[in-house]
């Protein structure tokens, strides 16, 4: 993979802005280099760019060097950025799946590069070779989600290797759900594949999607890529303090798996058992998608009750269906419940 030529000439050629952080980081104990205001300590300095301390306690969980990791506003701004990176407007253009989370698309139209859609198979599935041949020479970037939202199921891993091994652009694996997955993360197979980036997040298993952080994985080569185009302080310091101290709940964190995994099964299993429900596919993240004989009236029926679902019914492959994420024990016992008086 040559990376000069898959990146954006104005971004390759471009001098990133260098914050007063970026020019000193030595120890002082007079920083007059910044035009801060010194008096409300704490939270009166800019953060650190590059966020160093809590990417090094990061790397020990993930396994991975502090340089491969790239933190954001969410995984929403690393999407953003793989654009804004790779493809030139009205140029390039991206292939992923169909259906899949929303924001590819989105990002995809609002930097104005063509987004082209290939639909999964009746279950699902992925065929490497329908997905390669909708590529051209002006294909930069393939989005691939794993587990697939809204689908809930994980693509399969010979398919995936089969693109990483033929498409000479980046393929992005988004794994926000990973951690609810029986299969492993691909964050080991970095070294073998240099075109990979692969996406997660802590709105999800961690509990935090109110703070704001994602994380991606690749190259330090490609992690630069991003450093060079986002915001110089696109994570503040509340959010880098806040997650850090967070780290440390890696056996909560195991511990709330589990008993989602057990709000899974018990949704799993009851869902059947409903008039209206014609099919439960499988999952291997955190919701189910299932599919009823009459999405938009059940949605409706259920709002009313105040037991909010997502309406899938629009999304392709997806007619007739509900997306529902496993909640407490008592939120999933009102669900079900309340089903049972339609
Ligand atoms: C929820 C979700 C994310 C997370 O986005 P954040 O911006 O990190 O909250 C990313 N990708 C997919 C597929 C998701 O469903």
């Amino acid at each position: 993979m040559n990376l000069e030529q898959l990146v954006r000439k104005s971004v390759w050629n471009m001098k990133p802005y260098s914050s007063a952080r970026d020019e000193f980081k030595g120890e002082a104990s007079v920083f007059l280099d910044a035009n801060e205001n010194p008096l409300n300590d704490k939270y009166n300095r800019y953060p650190d760019p590059l966020q160093w301390k809590l990417k090094g306690k990061i790397s020990g969980i993930k396994e991975v060097a502090p340089e491969k990791i790239f933190l954001g506003n969410g995984s929403d701004e690393p999407i953003d950025l793989v654009i804004r990176v790779f493809c030139e407007p009205r140029i390039d253009n991206i292939v992923a799946i169909d259906p899949t989370y929303g924001m590819y698309q989105v990002c995809a139209d609002i930097n104005d590069v063509e987004y082209r859609k290939v639909l999964l198979d009746d279950n699902f599935d992925l065929d490497a070779n329908i997905l390669l041949s909708k590529t051209d020479e002006n294909t930069k970037l393939i989005f691939l989600c794993s587990p697939n939202n809204p689908t809930g199921n994980l693509l399969n891993r010979k398919q995936i290797e089969k693109i990483l091994d033929t498409f000479k652009g980046i393929v992005v694996v988004d794994e926000a759900y990973i951690d609810f997955a029986s299969e492993k993360t691909w964050i080991s197979q970095l070294d073998k594949y240099p075109n990979l980036i692969v996406l997660q997040t802590f709105s999800k298993a961690w509990g935090l999607a109110a703070v704001r952080l994602g994380m991606a994985f690749a190259s330090p080569e490609i992690i630069k890529l991003f450093n060079k185009v986002k915001y110089p302080y696109n994570v503040n310091i509340l959010t880098q303090n806040f997650v850090y101290e967070e780290l440390d709940k890696v056996e909560q964190r195991k511990e709330w798996i589990k008993t989602l995994l057990k709000g899974r099964d018990y949704l799993n299993n009851e869902l059947p058992k409903l008039s209206f429900v014609e099919k439960i596919y499988p999952t291997d993240a955190n919701f189910i998608l299932v599919k009823v004989n009459d999405a938009n009236g059940l949605y409706k029926q259920l709002a009313d009750k105040g037991v909010i679902v997502r309406n899938r019914n629009a999304v392709s492959l997806c007619a007739g269906c509900l997306r529902i994420t496993v909640g407490t024990d008592d939120e999933n016992r009102t669900l079900i419940e309340t089903l049972h008086q339609f």
